[in-house]
């Protein structure tokens, strides 16, 4: 068994910077905090180091973010209403609750009717855009579902919602497929960008392949989908490089949106075995907005989902990630009967719809 430290064979754990900066009082050899946040362009390293800063340094972190968020992005929240549309999956990611081999999952799927009338309730309380999501199936029938459904959505609703889709891998005509039946937007996670780490997340098989991960980005990109991409925060094995190079990652790519959350275990799953050389699930919520934060600088117009697992960490959690630099929110807009079959990890917050009153609170002015 794996032990915290043995872990991660890069830069220390955070918890571990925060006790070494206690006692030499700063984490930044050589450089100021002004100094490094007033750069043009950040190194890995210099990456690491933001990822390790505490105290007055982490608050200066926060401050320049937010400052760059209003500057660049201002303070609108764009809602997705988000509908998690089915849990029926053919893989096995070794992280996920709805994986292929949990069988205690009960299975459903949600029906046209149910679908088109939740979309319609994205429409009428003006969320402007909505997000379908699924476990991944590779199936004509599901493809000719999803192609009809957008087309049913958009009649229903008079196109007055932009569609993102994130139902996974599919081949390159699908994504055009469902491109020209009206979706404009896809999800779809790096999960971690270093194949290595990637491998040790996911089954050896040809259906979890990074390759084709990295080549389903690069199609939808090519086909004109605006691409939104993320990874998982505290995950086994990670470590602060893996991190950077996330980010950098993103930035190369030129993805147009992130959600990125912590990593939450789900004892139906193999990663569970690994959960006692986790992060504390507070420094996986504090190292998932330094996270947030650094990505509003280096990116500094992109849109940056506050994700639910950090709401599962923190009641206030997503209104933390969106002073500090996030700027989308998605309420789960999935009928209630079905939201605790769409448990990805526990203490997943099922919670009601959010009320019609705070959806207008939160509507750009
Ligand atoms: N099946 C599609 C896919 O994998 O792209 C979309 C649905 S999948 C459930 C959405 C995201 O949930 C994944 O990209 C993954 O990052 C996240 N997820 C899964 N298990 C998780 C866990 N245990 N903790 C945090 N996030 C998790
Ligand atoms: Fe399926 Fe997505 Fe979960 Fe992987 S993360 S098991 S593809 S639902």
């Amino acid at each position: 068994m794996a032990t915290k430290q043995s872990a991660r064979t890069g830069s220390p754990l955070p918890g571990d910077s925060n006790r070494q900066s206690a006692r030499t009082g700063n984490p930044l050899p050589g450089l100021s905090i002004e100094q490094l946040l007033s750069k043009e362009s950040f190194t890995r390293s210099d990456i690491v180091t933001l990822l390790s800063v505490t105290g007055d340094q982490r608050i200066r972190l926060f401050e320049h973010s937010a400052k760059i968020k209003e500057a660049f992005v201002g303070n609108r929240v764009y809602l997705r209403g988000l509908i998690e549309f089915s849990n029926r999956c053919h893989k096995n990611c070794l992280y996920c609750g709805i994986r292929r081999d949990n069988h205690f999952v009960n299975r459903y799927t949600l029906t046209d009717e149910e679908i088109v009338s939740a979309a319609c309730y994205a429409a009428e309380n003006n969320y402007g855009s909505l997000v379908l999501q699924s476990g991944e199936l590779e199936t004509i029938g599901f493809a000719k579902r999803v192609e009809k459904l957008l087309k049913d959505i958009h009649k229903a609703t008079q196109n007055k919602l932009r569609i993102t889709l994130s139902c996974g891998e599919q081949e390159k005509d699908i994504y055009r497929r469902w491109f020209s039946s009206g979706a404009h937007r896809y999800l779809l996670r790096i999960e971690s960008s270093g194949k290595e780490l990637y491998e040790k997340l996911h089954p050896g098989d040809e259906f979890h392949s990074y390759k084709r991960r990295l080549k389903c980005l690069i199609d939808l990109q090519k086909i004109g989908y605006q691409v939104g991409t993320g990874v998982m925060i505290g995950l086994p094995f990670q470590t602060l490089e893996n991190l950077a190079d996330d980010l950098l990652f993103m930035k190369k790519f030129d993805i147009d949106m992130i959600g990125m959350g912590p990593y939450l275990e789900h004892e139906v799953t193999p990663l569970y075995a690994l959960r006692h050389t986790l992060l504390p699930k507070e420094e996986r919520f504090d190292l998932t907005l330094k996270m947030i934060a650094i990505l509003r600088i280096i990116m500094k117009d992109v849109n940056i989902a506050a994700t639910t697992a950090l709401q599962a960490i923190d009641p206030m959690g997503r209104e933390k990630a969106m002073k500090i630099g996030a700027n989308v929110i998605m309420p789960n807009i999935t009928p209630g009967k079905y939201r605790d079959d769409y448990l990805l990890y526990q203490n997943k917050p099922c919670t009601a719809r959010m009320p019609t009153t705070v959806i207008h609170a939160l509507k750009p002015a």
